[in-house]
């Protein structure tokens, strides 16, 4: 196909996640940095690329039914998380994992687990602080520090799949830790057989609720006084005990911060438009997904812990091996438990995407097709999400964001949990109605 298609049925449509798999298999494409993200481009006009990058990108849909058919045999039980083994709640052993990692430092300790045992010799993590700060790309760690250095989540969209340039080559087996999109444009490659992918043995996934654009990040700094972005030295995106806290730090050693919770409240000023059309909080098609444990009795406790979700034998083999042998603590969870953890956030994905994708196909703009659809969502979720998907649209305009800037940062902060709080309590009976049960049709 030429790219001029790609183009304009997912990259202008405004349905791209960033996941690199476009410019990880056609080198005379890039990424661009623009205000909704990097994009890819060319600079040749009239490209042709392979069709294939067209059937493994995300942007435009992958049929999750399909795919978990293929990789899993049957299709999930509960569509909410996807094909599973077991669930558990858990974290490493080692202390010094699970403090560096993002919530218990989970797939840390895996990936550091198969590399020792020579099950693996790399694994695709981030570097962070590279070309910016704020930002991260992907690599091929070989080592324990380069993993270990890895660890945390970086909330900004990361190209991963830019490093297919680099797994053909590569010698040995990889362990792949990606967002759920990237995940299901490698799972695509894998179903076609492509050889970018043949060294991949395990598939590690992070939760993915929402992601922003890396301008928060500048944002948060220059309302708390860093206003050149140049000056900035290091940007941690979960610093500290978990579940951690925002920092930054410029080169004359100033540091800013901010606790989790309060650092979202710019989340519906700079959430990525891939965040409001995944219908994939879980990461359905890796082979261990792993979240925050949001429990009040894990939240108490601090230190970390996560929620660990095996979806195939093998999986569940690895992690019940690695808790015999003391890496992981893990402690079985039943579906319904680990549900609960993110009620709000399954009906973010599985119900709510599906209804802001018929709003979007409503204005005639381009949706992404997964294969499925949900059954039977009643009158109210759909006025639920005209007050979310309303207060996005209206947060997320330059002149909200502008007028952000002159608010003070600990006066939103604590406004924007408390509003949340209030919003979740109230929209909560319609959220959590049939959720657990919903249904989905195969398209
Ligand atoms: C954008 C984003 C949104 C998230 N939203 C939620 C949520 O709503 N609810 C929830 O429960 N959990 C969410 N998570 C997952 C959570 O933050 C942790 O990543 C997860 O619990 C794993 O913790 P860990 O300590 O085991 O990971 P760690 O041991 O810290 O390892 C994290 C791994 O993830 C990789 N990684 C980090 N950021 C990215 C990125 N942007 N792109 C690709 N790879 C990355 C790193 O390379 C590293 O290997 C989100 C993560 C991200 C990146
Ligand atoms: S979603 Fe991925 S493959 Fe599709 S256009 Fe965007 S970067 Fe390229």
């Amino acid at each position: 196909m030429n790219f001029i298609d790609l183009k304009r049925q997912v990259i202008d449509a405004g349905i791209c996640t960033h996941c690199g798999t476009c410019v990880g298999l056609e080198n005379k494409l890039s990424f661009r940095d623009t205000s909704h993200g990097p994009l890819p481009s060319s600079t040749e006009q009239d490209l042709e690329i392979d069709d294939i990058i067209y059937y493994a990108c995300p942007g435009k849909g992958l049929n999750y039914a399909e795919l978990n058919k293929f990789f899993f045999g049957e299709l999930p039980h509960n569509w909410l998380i996807g094909n599973f083994e077991q669930s558990y709640v858990g974290y490493s052993q080692k202390d010094e994992i699970r403090f560096a990692g993002a919530s218990g430092g989970v797939i840390t300790q895996i990936l550091i687990y198969l590399l020792k045992q020579d099950l693996i010799q790399g694994a695709v993590v981030l570097r962070h602080g590279k070309p910016k700060p704020w930002l991260a790309e992907p690599i091929i760690a070989t080592t324990e520090k380069e993993i270990l250095d890895a660890s945390q989540s970086v909330y900004a969209p990361v190209p991963v799949n830019t490093i297919l340039k680099e797994l053909t080559s590569f010698k040995g087996n990889i362990a792949f830790v990606g967002l759920p999109d990237q995940v299901s444009s490698i799972r695509q490659l894998q179903q076609m057989g492509h050889h970018s992918v043949k060294n991949i043995r395990y598939i590690l996934g992070p939760y993915v609720g929402i992601n922003m654009y890396s301008s928060a990040v500048l944002k948060f700094a220059r309302s708390n006084g860093i206003k050149d972005p140049e000056s900035i030295a290091e940007v941690k995106y979960r610093d500290g005990e978990w579940p951690g806290y925002l920092r930054i730090t410029d080169h004359k050693g100033k540091t800013v911060k901010a606790e989790k919770f309060y650092y979202n409240y710019l989340l519906p000023f700079y959430i990525t438009r891939s965040t409001l059309y995944s219908i994939d909080f879980a990461n359905d098609l890796a082979d261990i997904s792993v979240g925050d444990a949001w429990n009040p009795i894990y939240e108490k406790e601090g230190k970390g812990f996560a929620v660990v979700v095996g979806r195939n034998k093998t999986a569940t083999d690895l992690l019940e091996k690695m808790k015999q042998e003391g890496y992981l603590a893990l402690d079985e969870k039943s579906l319904e438990e680990v549900l609960n953890m993110h009620g709000h956030m399954f009906d973010f994905k599985k119900r709510g995407a599906f209804v802001r994708m018929r709003f979007r196909s409503i204005l005639g703009r381009k949706i992404p097709d997964y294969g499925i659809q949900p059954v039977r969502l009643g009158l109210t979720r759909y006025l639920v999400e005209i007050v979310i998907f309303g207060s996005i649209i209206l947060c997320s305009n330059r002149v909200a964001r502008w007028l952000l800037g002159f608010i003070p940062v600990g006066f939103i902060g604590r406004f924007f949990n408390f509003s949340r709080k209030s919003w979740k309590n109230m929209s909560k009976p319609t959220k959590r109605k049939g959720l657990l049960n919903q249904e989905y049709k195969i398209l």
